[in-house]
């Protein structure tokens, strides 16, 4: 049983639809409309509860003893990534003919079909990030962009030439630490032949700690040439090479996870592993940040979509639920944590949805929305997954001891919370991340305070805060230049204090007064209290922003 409307999450989403139209998403409509009822189904529902509670078994050996190094997935799993392939998750914007708005159709997908289930996402996510990194070998590209691009899913492994589509995953994590690569220790050393699929063949052997995925087809892999103080290079391993043999992928165990139970994340040993090398020798790092900062975006979106899970479901409750005579919905106190909810999911979903829109504008040559891109997604990184659990926390208490319970939805939704925080840059590296693009940047400097300053003019509440915010973001780029350590200690408040005027500053551009307008009130002038439920406007307006978030 899943408290939570059979209901269209397209048509329900007032916000998201307006974003895509907003962002010259038109065109994908139809087929958003399609996933966003199929999203909303008893069946997809259940597939993707049957998927997280079939865990991914790994079969290390067959029955001979040879290794085997494969995981078997719930056939609801399947079908989730088929849905997921067939919209254009994985690779679809960088298809040859994407159409215009890609990136925004894409995310808006993403949105839809992550409520569903979010562990399936990470392969679609990384299949997509990687084909920014792999466009930079032509040869490789060749064999390789057209089968992640793909919208055919194609599972099992089989070589490149063999496959409709493919999946892509990344071992960048090793046991000594996944933020500071410089750690890394296995090593690469350069093999003559074997290079059927172009570039220079290396062998490689080491560990990855954390390797989500293990049965896509490649996966972009950092090691260090030579020896374990070489320069740190990113390497392209398949799983099946083109003789058909399999590449020595060794499956050690996967990972008891707390949340993102659908989807395996392994420990591999890489022995002798054959790689083909992406980038220069010591551009390790430069090759595999085109495709974490491609993630990155997808982890706004992901934790965008994991609230609107969690608000969709409590307000769905408040609406059927009552207490002491009344309907919740109808009493002030949980029409006002409702309504904070609702504000928290629309200012998720506004800033996500812009900053695909950044995607489709950099893709198409803007370099000002590059810039813009570039700070953007780190900033939303940072600010959207914290408030993923502080969100879901509250959401699940609307439902009482209902949404405590596992076989509710909710329990699922809260364990899967904190993750995108974690993953592909933490909390703390985000915010220095932030930092650093603040000081080797202006351009993206000037592209964030164009963007915050767009809004200029419509809320006098909103022109103080964008002046305020824009001379300490000056004050902070000019001391970085001088001394950065004065500043790292402050990253987290600036970049929480960046994140809120952008989101206002988006939210006044698009949505009604009322949300701007108590956005304002309790994230930017912190009116409100420490705990959501606590804006400081009365009923008739807390009413009008539950209505607006989701349609009945
Ligand atoms: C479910 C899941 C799936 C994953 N899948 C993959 C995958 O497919 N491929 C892959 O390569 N990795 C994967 N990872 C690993 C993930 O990317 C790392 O866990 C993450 O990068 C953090 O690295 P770490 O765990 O080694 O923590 P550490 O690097 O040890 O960091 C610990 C803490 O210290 C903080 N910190 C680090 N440096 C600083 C600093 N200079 N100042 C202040 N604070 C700092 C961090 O923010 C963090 O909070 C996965 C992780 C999870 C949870």
């Amino acid at each position: 049983m899943t408290d939570q409307p059979a209901t269209s999450l397209w048509s329900s989403d007032l916000v998201l639809r307006e974003a895509v139209a907003r962002h010259g998403g038109q065109v994908h409509e139809t087929r958003l409309a399609e996933l966003g009822e199929l999203a909303g189904s008893a069946k997809a529902r259940a597939w993707g509860e049957q998927a997280e509670r079939h865990h991914p078994v790994l079969h290390t050996h067959d029955q001979r003893g040879r290794r085997l190094d494969e995981v078997e997935y719930h056939p609801a799993y399947h079908q989730l990534m088929r849905v997921g392939v067939e919209h254009g998750l994985g690779g679809g914007a960088w298809s040859a003919d994407p159409g215009t708005g890609a990136h925004v159709a894409r995310s808006a997908a993403m949105l839809l079909w992550s409520q569903v289930d979010a562990g399936h996402v990470c392969p679609l996510s990384m299949t997509g990030a990687a084909v920014p990194a792999l466009r930079a070998d032509p040869v490789l590209a060749d064999v390789w962009v057209p089968r992640l691009a793909s919208s055919d899913y194609d599972p099992g492994l089989r070589r490149a030439r063999e496959k409709a589509g493919a999946l892509a995953g990344m071992g960048l994590t090793e046991k000594q630490g996944g933020s500071d690569l410089s750690g890394t220790s296995t090593v690469a050393v350069r093999t003559a032949g074997g290079a059927l699929e172009g570039g220079e063949g290396y062998r490689l052997t080491g560990h990855k700690w954390f390797c989500s995925a293990p049965m896509s087809d490649l996966f972009l892999v950092l090691a260090r040439v030579g020896s374990s103080d070489g320069p740190l290079t990113c390497f392209v391993v398949p799983r099946v090479l083109e003789d058909g043999s399999r590449n020595p992928w060794h499956l050690q165990r996967l990972k008891d996870k707390l949340g993102n139970r659908s989807n395996a994340s392994s420990e591999v040993e890489l022995d002798g592993t054959w790689g083909v090398r992406l980038g220069g020798e010591g551009e390790g790092l430069r090759t595999i940040l085109q495709m974490v900062n491609a993630t990155r975006l997808d982890c706004v979106v992901g934790s965008a979509a994991t609230m609107r899970a969690g608000l969709v479901r409590a307000v769905h409750h408040a609406r059927h639920r009552s207490a002491f005579g009344q309907v919740l919905v109808d009493t002030p106190l949980m029409s006002n944590v409702l309504a904070d909810l609702a504000i928290e999911s629309e200012a998720a979903t506004v800033l996500g949805m812009r900053l695909a829109a950044a995607a489709d504008a950099a893709a198409a040559g803007d370099s000002g929305e590059r810039a813009l891109l570039r700070i953007g997604v780190a900033i939303g990184k940072y600010w959207v997954c914290k408030r993923s659990p502080v969100v879901l926390a509250e959401a699940l208490e609307c439902l009482g001891g209902n949404g405590y319970v596992e076989e509710n939805g909710m329990a699922r939704l809260f364990r899967e919370s904190p993750l995108n925080s974690i993953w592909e840059g933490s909390g703390n590296v985000i915010a220095l991340d932030v930092l650093r693009v603040l000081s080797h940047h202006p351009d993206s400097l000037d592209a964030l305070v164009a963007e915050l300053h767009a809004a200029r003019g419509a809320s006098r509440r909103l022109d103080a805060t964008l002046d305020e915010v824009s001379g300490t973001l000056r004050t902070a780029a000019e001391e970085m230049a001088s001394d950065p350590s004065a500043v790292t200690g402050a990253a987290r408040w600036l970049v929480e204090r960046l994140a809120v005027a952008l989101q206002a500053s988006l939210l006044v551009r698009s949505s009604t007064r009322k949300v701007a307008d108590a956005f304002l009130a309790t994230r930017v002038e912190r009116q409100g209290g420490s705990c959501l439920g606590t804006l400081p406007v009365g009923d008739r307006t807390t009413r009008a922003i539950v209505e607006r978030s989701v349609a009945i």
